[in-house]
């Protein structure tokens, strides 16, 4: 939301700028065309053809706000610094200007073209309604530190392989490579498809060792796992053996206790209705 859309001053954007949360709290980072003092900022660059940033060098970024020179001017097309409307990430759409709007549209963008946005209308707009965020934490508590929504599914399992714990080594090791995503270590097929089905439907971590009637469930990426699928010829089929205790969780004891929240949620949802109808 550029602010000069927005109808901010001069004298009130200079003081905004410089005290954004984003860029105070964590927000240097690299993209393929540079460095940038600010994620966001280096993000606009990407999406509008900017000019890249500065050579990814030793020091880059012990630049100071004296230093960033024109990278400030992306600050011009940003509300992160403004009192502004906010909204979760993981809702699905942004908040935008008319002219921004345009823009997204004119560069072909997939979110603003399938209306992905909320317009705000300048004339409407009244800055004493909204406040910025002032750090990370605040901005974390206001989501309910919540960033993903329930119906993003790639953070949910996309694929089992399932093998008994003897076969794990040629799974691993064979000719097709080592499974994308999660497998399953049973010797019963149908009870292991049957657990795919049903684990499938959790978001689970993939650092993790799940157990789960007598099987064994893990993800490829772990981290516990990382050098010895180096040389999955030599893999253990004791995959227990690979991770620290800690990392082995129970998955019964993680979905009963999902679904003892899940009903204390509904039931806080219904009392809030009853409620509403009764005053
Ligand atoms: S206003 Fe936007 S681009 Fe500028 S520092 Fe803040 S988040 Fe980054």
């Amino acid at each position: 939301m550029p602010r000069k859309e927005l109808g901010v001053s001069d004298a009130e954007w200079i003081a905004k700028r410089d005290a954004c949360w984003i860029q105070n709290n964590w927000s240097a980072g690299i993209t393929p065309k540079g460095a940038f003092f600010c994620e966001v900022a280096g993000t606009m660059d990407m999406l509008f053809d900017g000019p890249g940033g500065w050579p990814v060098e030793p020091g880059w970024w012990n630049r100071e706000p004296k230093d960033f020179g024109s990278q400030l001017e992306w600050c011009e097309m940003c509300g992160g610094c403004l009192d502004v409307p906010q909204r979760l990430s993981c809702d699905g759409r942004d908040d935008v200007t008319p002219a921004m709007y345009e823009r997204l549209k004119a560069l072909g963008s997939p979110k603003a073209l399938a209306g992905k946005v909320v317009v705000h209308d300048p004339a409407e707009f009244d800055a004493s309604k909204y406040h910025t965020f002032t750090s990370g934490n605040e901005y974390m508590d206001a989501g309910g530190n919540q960033r993903f929504g329930e119906h993003n599914r790639n953070i949910y399992p996309k694929s089992f392989a399932v093998t008994p714990a003897a076969g794990l080594r040629k799974l691993l090791a064979g000719p097709s490579g080592v499974p994308d995503d999660w497998v399953i270590v049973s010797d019963d097929r149908a009870k292991a498809e049957r657990a795919a089905k049903y684990i499938g439907g959790f978001i689970i971590n993939p650092g993790c060792l799940y157990t789960y009637k007598g099987m064994s469930v893990f993800n490829v990426m772990a981290r516990s796992l990382r050098e010895a699928l180096k040389h999955p010829e030599d893999f253990n089929s004791d995959v227990r053996s690979y991770y620290p205790r800690d990392k082995v969780v129970s998955f019964e004891f993680g979905a009963a206790r999902i679904a003892v929240l899940d009903a204390a949620r509904k039931v806080k949802r219904a009392l809030r209705a009853a409620l509403k109808k009764l005053r």
